[in-house]
């Protein structure tokens, strides 16, 4: 079915007053929704409004646990839809529907815990040196933008509207073009809840427009940013021209590094999952498993069973493991990588074509494909693919191996499967990677601060002190003094 969607503008739903266009279902192109993308004035008056929506008493002087009340009636509200959200957010980028029902159930997570988070979180009583008090408040930024990518909208956007909303923000927001709705219906849930006209807009659209304007608009003072690094870098350059904090969570190129004590069944199941859930197309996809030469072999072997046997097909068939890729396009890109590893040298395990039979016909489906035989510094070992292809590389000595894990521009996550906690210590202190998993992998929790490192980007979102990162802090001293201050004292 096809749904006609409006823009979310201070509490009003209308057409955004750019072109039309539709978005479409990556398993069988099918059009999924028609609408019209922002324009440049369209940000202006939603950030306008919001501007005035944060400094209005309907919001700026709500208490904390007042917030965080409409926080945990988002999360119920997510949580009484569940289903149709995961069924929407499936047509909307084609992941299995067991994914999107995760995601969904995570986004409901996220606002439960910043509500939990809003109400509890305390400003510091600073220790004196004179005659005074000295306090440290946190105090809310103002209108934040957050601009999302296609991958896991509902997740994304939760984790950056429900701390902005804790810490007493207000947040328009650009969702990717191709993936408006998850955003829409945060805020058709977000206005049921109560949050008050303005304190919430989204604004789908073009990135090179709705988003370059947020980024440049005067009145936005941060930028909660996910996608990729070329894209990063730039918003990072335009915000230095206003001294705008941002947080940028970018790409990955993640090692997952098997030892040769690692228990090589658990080490597989990791694996696979890491690289080939989502079809690769995750930040964090486990894209070069480094295996100890000594399991070389056996790794292998059990590794390209486990792909045989992975199922990839309807994302709304609740077996499904892999669904299509998020379009042809991207698809193509996919392809052009592969064709670059195996030219420079790889050796194809598996996959590195699109399944045939008729229910892939019309998808844009790629099989799970593993290449070994390259050096690290290869092109495909090295860039971010995102998509599902996994680079087999094996390792001699730490030294070596940790040296393959750093030459790479990112430093997202990591991955290491072992038996020895001194092993999984002192490799995990020594990764330089914003999260380490051993012995699992692409696990969450909301309660856990997640970011990168060099390429991957700067900044946190999750945990406790996701908040702070939306407020700034200003301090207070207060005198207690009997007499005059004395410098000044006439005598
Ligand atoms: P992208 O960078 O192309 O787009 C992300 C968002 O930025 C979209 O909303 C897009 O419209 C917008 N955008 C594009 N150009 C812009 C500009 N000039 N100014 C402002 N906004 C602009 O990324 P994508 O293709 O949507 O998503 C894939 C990328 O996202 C991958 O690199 C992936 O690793 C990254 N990602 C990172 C994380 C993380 O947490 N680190 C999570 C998911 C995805």
């Amino acid at each position: 079915m096809t749904h006609a969607l409006k823009s979310f503008f201070a509490g009003h739903w209308r057409d955004a007053n750019g072109p039309a266009y539709e978005t479409h279902y990556p398993a069988d192109g099918s059009v999924v929704a028609h609408l019209h993308a922002a324009t440049i004035g369209d940000v202006d008056e939603a950030v306008q409004s919001a501007e005035k929506a944060r400094h209005h008493p309907s919001w700026a002087s709500l208490k904390r646990h007042e917030r965080a009340a409409m926080l945990y009636r988002i999360a119920a509200g997510i949580r009484d839809q569940a289903e149709a959200l995961a069924q929407l957010q499936r047509l909307d980028n084609g992941k299995p529907i067991n994914e999107t029902r995760a995601l969904v159930a995570s986004a409901a997570g996220t606002f439960q815990f910043f509500g939990a988070a809003c109400e509890t979180w305390e400003d510091q009583l600073t220790p004196p040196r004179g005659d005074f008090i000295t306090m440290s408040v946190h105090e809310p930024l103002g209108v934040v933008g957050a601009i999302t990518p296609w991958n896991s909208p509902i997740a994304s956007e939760a984790q950056k509207i429900a701390p902005a909303l804790a810490a007493g923000c207000a947040v328009v927001i650009k969702p990717a073009e191709i993936t408006p709705r998850m955003a829409l219906e945060l805020a058709r849930i977000a206005q049921q809840a109560g949050v008050p006209d303005g304190v919430l807009s989204v604004l789908p659209g073009k990135g090179s427009v709705v988003g370059d304007a947020l980024v440049r608009h005067p009145l936005i003072k941060r930028i909660a940013f996910t996608g990729g690094t070329d894209v990063g870098l730039g918003i990072q350059h335009l915000a230095a021209q206003k001294l705008m904090p941002t947080s940028l969570e970018l790409g990955g190129k993640s090692p997952t590094i098997v030892c040769a004590d690692a228990d090589l069944d658990h080490a597989v199941a990791g694996i696979l999952y890491g690289i080939f859930s989502s079809s690769g197309e995750s930040c964090i996809a486990g894209s070069r498993a480094f295996v100890h030469a000594s399991v070389y072999t056996e790794f292998k072997k059990r590794l390209l069973a486990g792909v045989r046997a992975l199922r990839v097909g309807d994302p709304a068939d609740e077996r499904t493991q892999m669904g299509p890729l998020i379009h042809n396009r991207h698809r193509a890109e996919v392809e052009r990588y592969v064709q670059l590893g195996l030219s420079e040298g790889g050796q194809l395990l598996h996959g590195g074509g699109r399944p045939t039979g008729t229910v892939y016909e019309r998808g844009s489906y790629y099989l799970p494909t593993v290449i070994e035989g390259l050096p690290n510094t290869a092109r495909m070992c090295q860039e971010e693919i995102f998509g599902p292809v996994l680079a087999l590389l094996p390792w001699h000595s730490e030294q070596d191996l940790l040296d393959q894990c750093h030459d790479n521009a990112y430093g997202l996550a990591a991955g290491i499967w072992t038996q020895d906690y001194k092993t999984a210590w002192r490799l995990g202190s020594a990764l330089q990677t914003g999260t380490v998993w051993i012995n699992t992998y692409k696990v969450f929790s909301i309660s856990t601060p997640f970011g990168g490192m060099k390429m991957s980007g700067m900044g946190r979102e999750k945990g406790r002190q996701g908040i702070l990162e939306y407020t700034h802090q200003k301090s207070f001293y207060w005198g207690l003094n009997a007499n005059p201050m004395p410098w000044a004292t006439p005598f």
